[in-house]
């Protein structure tokens, strides 16, 4: 048995993968598979209806927000964000907490001017920064919730009259949020979601429509919002595997159910990492993610001896990215606790067999 603590793309409940598998050759009983039916079809728009629905109801998302499902992963979004909100006159505020931050920044700079209000650049990202000022008049404040490469992630969401757009492409659907302290959230499925291919965002409507540049019909929020989210063919596959897995968290209990789950699956592994004398987190304790462990060996020539174990284990996709080193152990929604064990148990006997 293989557990997977690979950062994705798209880890999900092996139940979703039977289900998916069986929608290619025959979609609820049409004969056809779930790639070739209309996506005009009365079938699939009941599926994207149903996933916005869904997505409505587990983040209990208030009136006056659009759900849709866009392409281009949440990299097209760095742009889109900044061409829709970053009003002619007025800059934009970005905390830069990461590699994801620093191109969505680079993106926004194609619109105007941006101001980087706090940077975590200097530790190589190993903490999120705190006590900064966002200034008043900026068009928004742009932050990202959890950063996939380095394990931090930020759980205080900052008050303030200024807009707050959230990329929440690692720990959407992980955590409850309240959707009241954003304006605009976005996220590649491919984490907690579903398949690459859809990018899910959340936007409040009475912040569209503010800049005077032309933009592209395909990147303009509100020719998607007109469209109900199949403004152009959709990625059909993507939001249905997204729905069956939204379904599949909603039987668990939904998102308060799965955070006690994250919570337990985190703690057990921090504290694993903090009292063996082999390994050490490279993230500041308080910005610790629930959803990317990062952590290093004391001695790293031994590196490679603890990944063979692990693998023999059935742990795989535990390499660390090459910004951070080490190891990084993604524990995404559908990894279950016991493959947590797993892992700690290859660290205990690693250890014992070190010492
Ligand atoms: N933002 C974060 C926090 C990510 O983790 C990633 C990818 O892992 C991205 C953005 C880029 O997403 P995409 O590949 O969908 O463009």
């Amino acid at each position: 048995m293989k557990h997977n603590f690979g950062a994705g793309p798209c880890i999900l409940p092996q139940e979703v993968f039977k289900q998916a598998s069986q929608a290619v050759l025959n979609f609820n009983d049409t004969g056809l598979s779930i790639l070739e039916i209309s996506h005009r079809s009365k079938e699939f728009i009941a599926v994207s209806e149903d996933a916005i629905k869904i997505v409505k109801e587990l983040m209990n998302v208030p009136e006056g927000y659009s759900v849709l499902f866009l392409q281009g992963g949440a990299s097209l979004q760095f742009a889109m964000v900044a061409m829709n909100l970053l009003q002619e006159g007025k800059k934009a505020a970005y905390l830069e907490t990461g590699v994801w931050a620093k191109k969505a920044i680079k993106e926004a700079k194609l619109f105007g001017e941006v101001e980087i209000v706090a940077s975590s650049k200097d530790a190589n990202f190993n903490f999120i920064p705190k006590g900064y000022t966002i200034p008043e008049d900026a068009a928004y404040f742009h932050i990202t919730s959890n950063n996939t490469i380095y394990g931090t992630e930020l759980f205080d969401i900052p008050k303030t009259n200024v807009p707050v757009v959230c990329d929440m492409s690692s720990d959407i659907f992980s955590r409850v949020i309240n959707v009241a302290d954003f304006d605009l959230i976005y996220a590649g499925a491919q984490k907690n979601i579903g398949p690459a291919g859809a990018t899910l965002v959340i936007v409040k409507d009475e912040i569209l429509g503010k800049v005077n540049r032309t933009i592209p019909s395909m990147l303009d929020y509100k020719v998607h919002i007109e469209g109900e989210s199949m403004y152009n063919t959709p990625p059909v596959f993507s939001i249905y595997v997204s729905l069956l897995n939204l379904k599949w968290l909603k039987s668990k209990g939904g998102i308060a159910a799965i955070e006690k789950e994250n919570i337990a699956k985190a703690e057990a592994l921090y504290q694993e990492i903090d009292r063996n004398p082999f390994f050490k987190g490279t993230a500041a304790v308080e910005d610790r993610s629930r959803m990317n462990v990062c952590f290093v060996m004391e001695n790293p020539e031994l590196e490679k001896d603890f990944l063979k174990l692990a693998e023999e284990k059935g742990c795989v996709g535990i390499k660390g990215h090459r910004s951070v080193g080490g190891f990084r152990a993604s524990i995404y929604n559908a990894l279950p606790i016991t493959s947590v064990h797993v892992l700690i148990e290859a660290m205990q006997e690693f250890a014992e067999k070190h010492k």
